[in-house]
C-alpha cells in the first residue's frame, strides 16, 4: 500500500511517521526505540500479533492489563501503564487526511494516548485506513467496535447479529463509551504513527 498521502497528512498534523512492510520489522524497530524504560500498552490485537508482548518485557518495565504480573489486578496494571514513560496503542481507524480515531469502554486506552507520557506510538495496519475523518469514525463504530464486541463475547445487538454493524445500543454491556479523535499530536508529547503494510487487528 502507498502510505505517501497519509504520511504527509500526519506529518502536517505534528505526528512523526514510520512505515514498514511487515509487523515483524515494525516490532524490531519498536524494540530499538523502546529500550530500558517503562512502557504501557492499551489493549490491542495489533500490538499482540506483531510480537510486542513477547519482546518488550525482556528489556523494559512492561505494563499491560492483558498480562498482569502475579499478585496485581488488571486495574492496578492499568494505573501503572498510565504513568509509564512510553505508551503504545493501535487505532480503530486512521483517516488518510491524518486524523486518528479510537473508541474505548474503560477509558484507559484513549486516556493513555492523550496525556501522561513522554512518548506515544500508534501502531496501525493498512486495514485501518479510511479516506476521510467521517469515514474513519464510521469504520471505528461499524467495523472495529462490533468485531471487538464479538471478541469479548458481550451481550449486545452487534454481537447477536454477528458483528455486522453498530446498533448504537443501550446495553449495559456496551463497549463503546467514548470516542476520541486526535486532530493533531498532543502538545508536549512526542507522538509517532507506525504504519504497517499488513492487515492487523480490527
Ligand atoms: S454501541 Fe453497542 S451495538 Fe454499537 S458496536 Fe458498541 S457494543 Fe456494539
Amino acid at each position: 500500500m502507498d502510505f505517501t498521502k497519509v504520511s504527509k497528512a500526519l506529518e502536517e498534523r505534528g505526528f512523526k511517521v514510520s512505515a514498514f512492510p511487515t509487523g515483524k520489522e515494525a516490532c524490531a524497530y519498536l524494540n530499538e526505540r523502546i529500550d530500558g524504560t517503562s512502557v504501557g500498552l492499551g489493549g490491542s490485537v495489533t500490538l499482540r500479533d506483531i510480537g510486542l508482548y513477547e519482546t518488550l518485557p525482556g528489556h523494559n518495565e512492561f505494563w499491560s492489563h492483558w498480562a498482569p504480573p502475579e499478585g496485581m489486578t488488571a486495574d492496578e496494571v492499568r494505573e501503572r501503564a498510565m504513568h509509564a514513560e512510553t505508551y503504545l496503542s493501535s487505532a480503530n481507524a486512521l483517516a488518510e487526511t491524518g486524523e486518528i480515531v479510537n473508541i474505548d469502554g474503560t477509558g484507559n486506552r484513549v486516556a493513555g494516548t492523550l496525556f501522561g507520557h513522554k512518548r506515544v506510538f500508534f501502531v496501525v495496519g493498512r486495514n485501518k485506513l479510511a479516506p476521510t475523518c467521517d469515514e474513519a469514525i464510521r469504520r471505528a463504530r461499524n467495523v472495529a467496535a462490533p468485531k471487538n464486541a464479538l471478541r469479548f463475547g458481550v451481550e449486545t445487538p452487534c454481537v447477536a447479529n454477528g458483528g455486522d454493524r453498530c446498533y448504537d445500543c443501550k446495553s449495559p454491556a456496551r463497549i463503546c463509551r467514548g470516542l476520541v479523535v486526535l486532530w493533531e499530536a498532543m502538545r508536549g508529547c512526542e507522538t509517532e504513527v507506525v504504519l504497517i503494510d499488513e492487515d492487523l487487528g480490527y
